[in-house]
């Protein structure tokens, strides 16, 4: 029997797993492998700032999500060798694959600029957010009102947004001094998206005090100074950086052709690399979509491509045409602390709008993806803490 092996737990890997399980009618081994033993429900983790308790919401433990005919290793992939079609883990064990789903996700780039790599926070994981909750609960002993702790959130995409979102909840929940400043090197917050979601947001976060900064890139960092421009200097307590992404380590080095600055890896609208026996989706692949242009690095269409691979691997080992996967936004929802914003949502006729609307969508959203991996009851269970 073939083995397909799929790397990553994210949604990509989640929602992979479970359409390989229900195309391929037990005719094929599954080896699924990732460096955690749960999934994490990534685009909520900034909640466990506020509240470490949600921890428990959003990391699924795999054997709530697989089969029980598909194996699991934990393990952290190192090295992808496309010709012995071998994974190299980081404990030294490797493991054959006969079809491969790379599904690894994306890491943080820092862009070579000066001190950020070492002195920033990323916000990529639960270890990721303890440590950014510690510096904050450190930061905030020794701050006073005429001396308010320094938060410093660096791109104002969507996880910087509602990172930034989240630590004014924090600040207002503890009643302490903190100011927040939230620095985008692009013209405005949200950038390349519309001006209607992004005045949005730029009022709502305005409205919890934010002080936002747009059109200057930081230009170095050290241990105590955020350098933004050619003259502004921002003092810090807690930095945290989430001004865009690349591909992992682990896949530097795969023999597929792949983006040459950020290395993740090019697969046709089939999710096929040019390796046919390489597929990938989610953050770590640049999936050829119409127009010249790639799926976007999104849960949304993360677990999009998840439900539509399963079928594709299972008509590439039965020999079949493969079928061609267009990306079709069903809207996005952003937090911004206890608010929301939502923009071109699928059937509602409002553009851009905020409040109980847009928050309830937010967790419907989150909600839906639980439900659809695990179960009801595991989702009603976080429907609060979305
Ligand atoms: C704070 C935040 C908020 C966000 N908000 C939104 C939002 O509102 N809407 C939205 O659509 N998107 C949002 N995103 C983006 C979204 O989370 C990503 O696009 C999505 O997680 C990509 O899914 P993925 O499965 O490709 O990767 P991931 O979810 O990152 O999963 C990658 C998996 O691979 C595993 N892995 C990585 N390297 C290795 C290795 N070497 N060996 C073994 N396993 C490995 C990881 O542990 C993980 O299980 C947000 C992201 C963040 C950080």
């Amino acid at each position: 029997m073939p083995n397909v092996v799929v790397l990553g737990s994210g949604y990509a890997g989640a929602g992979a797993v479970q359409s390989l399980e229900s195309e391929l009618d037990r005719s094929l081994d599954i080896t699924w492998i990732s460096d955690t033993e749960y999934h994490l429900v990534l685009h909520e983790v900034h909640r466990c700032l506020r509240d470490p308790s949600v921890e428990d919401k959003i990391a699924i433990p795999i054997e709530d999500i697989k089969s029980p005919e598909t194996d699991f290793i934990q393990g952290f992939a190192t090295d992808i060798d496309t010709e012995q079609r071998r994974i190299t883990l980081a404990d030294g064990d490797s493991v054959e694959y006969d079809y491969l789903l790379v599904a690894v996700g994306s890491q943080t780039a820092f862009f070579g600029i000066d001190g950020l790599e070492e002195y920033a926070h990323t916000v990529n994981s639960l270890d990721d957010v303890r440590g950014i909750r510690a510096e904050l609960e450190a930061a905030v002993e020794d701050a006073t009102p005429s001396e308010p702790a320094q938060v410093i959130v660096g791109g104002a995409g969507l996880s910087g947004i509602q990172t930034t979102g989240e630590i004014a909840e924090v600040r207002d929940e503890w009643n302490e001094p903190i100011d927040i400043h939230l620095v985008e090197g692009l013209d405005s917050i949200f950038p390349n998206n519309d001006s209607s979601v992004q005045t949005e947001l730029r009022t709502r976060l305005e409205e919890l005090g934010i002080d936002i900064l747009t059109g200057e890139f930081v230009e170095r960092v050290d241990e105590t100074t955020v350098y933004v421009g050619e003259d502004t200097e921002l003092e810090y307590d807690v930095l945290i950086w989430t001004g865009g992404i690349t591909g992992r380590e682990c896949i530097k080095d795969v023999e597929v052709t792949k983006n040459e600055r950020n290395h993740r890896l090019n697969a046709a609208m089939s999710f096929q690399t040019d390796d046919e026996r390489v597929f990938a989706i989610g953050d770590c692949a640049l999936i050829d979509q119409p127009n010249d242009t790639v799926a976007p690095p999104t849960a949304e269409a993360a677990w999009e491509a998840a439900d539509h691979v399963g079928k594709n691997i299972a008509r590439q080992i039965r020999g079949e045409d493969l079928e061609k996967w267009t990306f079709e936004s069903k809207g996005t929802a952003i937090s911004v602390g206890e608010d929301a914003v939502a923009h071109d949502v699928q059937y509602i006729p409002f553009e851009t709008f905020g409040g109980f609307p847009a928050q309830t969508l937010k967790k419907a959203i989150a909600v839906r993806w639980i439900v659809s991996i695990t179960g009801l009851s595991r989702g009603l269970r976080a429907w609060p803490d979305m």
